[in-house]
């Protein structure tokens, strides 16, 4: 009964509403601007399925899922989630950030801290435990949107007086739920998941904030949920010449919730304010959801590494030694984060009997992997020099006979034919240079939040007494 790729495909024609180029899509599972991306997570799923034994379990209803959907009660369990999100994201070499385990993992941390929620609220607490049952069971992709869409940072949303549901918020509220409008500001694979859990990452002022404070989790074919999605990478480009861009384009788009309709049974938190920072912060969401960012990241950096290895092989630099310090270096920031990864799923804290990484570690792990990797990309653009610029200007033009015969004189390696030249040196553009790879760049900066929130993150957790008494320990009086 598990979740077959062709499944997930049928189940995603689901008639949500997506704006891009000018148009409204209805059916986007076949668009060109999302197609590929689509068929890159539902080899996920088949994935799954080709390796039940490290990549799945048995959930207590009978249901074969993916194995990011079981609390860790052991610490093999937690080794195990953490492996399997290694191996997901070696199918992708690192370039899908939102995989169906990351908000999945999300949802798993707050079950694993069930009693934060219900301190909060009791019938709270009960939706999210039947949803989350609904959502595992079904072996559903999530996406969710947490950050409040920008305009004016100095202000928080209630303070926009002209545009109050500029940030989305509460309008009503009635016996069966609650209506809501406004924006989030991204939900990265919008167009690929099934569900979005909504929350809040943004400081809110207690005393006029309390309609923005919202968690819930709904079908993204919702009536009234718009997708608006960024341009797509994968639209029109053909994948000899952006072999990352036309596969992996995960789309990130904003969500306009248009009065949007959300029953109770998927209402987390309502008015809350303090609730929603604890969702996240208090509960083992944060760390197991990114728990699975590092192990996606650690992978992407290997390949990145390898990548620049074989490039300057083929432009016959890897024997200089300061190439070699170059690629050693890409080496040393892949194994650091490959360790930290490790270290996050061998060295946890038990909270209610389940295994969840340590909360410090991971911000530290955050704040170390989005300052590399502009080092990393800055890097490899060193070591390519303009070979990522002296291209043919695309696949057709190897088609042409008499253009091909003057590729043939002018792309040479030693170790590479002309051809082979042109698409390596393609994959590494669109590694390093593309639009693709430029929001990548962006992404790795900024997906678990700017640099001075993931400092704060750590500042605050970090223990201080520690280090202060290694210093009262060796001060002179
Ligand atoms: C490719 C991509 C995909 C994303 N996908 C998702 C997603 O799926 N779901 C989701 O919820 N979010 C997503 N995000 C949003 C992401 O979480 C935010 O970009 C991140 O939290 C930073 O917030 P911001 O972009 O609003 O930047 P801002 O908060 O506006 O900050 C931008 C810059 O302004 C300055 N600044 C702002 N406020 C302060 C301050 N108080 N003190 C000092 N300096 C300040 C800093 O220099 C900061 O780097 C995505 C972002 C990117 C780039």
């Amino acid at each position: 009964m598990i979740r077959t790729g062709e499944k997930y495909i049928d189940d995603l024609h689901d008639g949500r509403t997506i704006f891009i180029n000018g148009k409204k899509i209805i059916d986007h599972v076949d668009h060109p601007a999302f197609e590929n991306a689509i068929r890159s997570v539902a080899a996920l799923y088949d994935y799954q399925k080709e390796h039940l034994e490290k990549m799945t379990f048995m959930t207590t209803a009978g249901n074969r899922v993916g194995l990011h959907w079981e609390l860790p009660s052991t610490s093999e369990k937690l080794i195990a989630r953490g492996q399997a999100a290694y191996d997901w994201a070696r199918q992708g070499a690192g370039w899908i950030g939102r995989s169906p385990d990351h908000v999945s993992s999300a949802l798993v941390g707050m079950m694993t801290h069930i009693e934060v929620f219900e301190s909060y609220s009791q019938e709270r607490a009960d939706a999210l435990r039947n949803y989350f049952a609904y959502a595992s069971e079904s072996d559903l992709y999530l996406t969710y949107a947490l950050v409040n869409p920008q305009g004016d940072r100095s202000k928080t949303p209630s303070e926009h007086a002209k545009n109050i549901y500029h940030t989305l918020g509460l309008v009503e509220k009635n016996a069966k739920g609650i209506i809501v409008r406004g924006a989030k500001m991204l939900a990265t694979g919008a167009p690929l998941a099934d569900e979005v859990l909504i929350g809040v990452h943004n400081p809110l002022k207690p005393g006029i904030d309390e309609r923005y404070a919202l968690s819930f989790a709904m079908p993204l074919n919702a009536k009234g949920i718009k997708i608006i999605s960024r341009r797509s990478y994968e639209l029109g480009v053909n994948p000899k010449d952006y072999p990352l861009s036309c596969r992996f384009d995960e789309n990130d788009a904003i969500l306009y919730f248009d009065d949007v309709f959300v029953p109770w049974e998927r209402i987390f938190i309502l008015e809350d304010i303090a609730m929603c920072r604890k969702q996240f912060h208090a509960t083992g969401a944060e760390a197991l959801m990114d728990t699975q960012s590092q192990a996606r990241y650690a992978v992407k950096l290997h390949f990145l590494a390898g990548l620049a290895q074989v490039m300057a092989e083929a432009n016959g630099i890897d024997k200089f030694p300061a190439v070699r310090g170059a690629l050693a270096e890409l080496a040393c920031h892949a194994t650091n984060i490959e360790g930290l990864f490790r270290g996050l799923i061998h060295n946890p804290n038990v909270h209610n009997g389940f295994y969840i990484p340590d909360q410090t570690q991971l911000y530290a792990c955050q704040v170390i992997a989005q300052s590399i990797y502009p080092k990393v990309i800055d890097t490899i653009r060193n070591l390519a020099g303009g070979g990522v610029i002296m291209l043919p200007s695309s696949e057709d033009d190897l088609l042409n006979e008499e253009i091909l015969s003057f590729i043939e004189k002018t792309q040479y390696s030693s170790v590479l034919s002309p051809v082979e030249r042109v698409r390596l040196m393609k994959l590494v553009w669109d590694a390093i240079g593309s639009e693709f790879a430029s929001r990548h760049l962006q992404y790795e900066m900024f997906y678990s939040g700017a640099h001075f929130v993931t400092l704060e993150r750590l500042y605050n957790c970090y223990d201080w007494e520690l280090s202060r008494e290694l210093v009262e320990n060796i001060k002179v009086s």
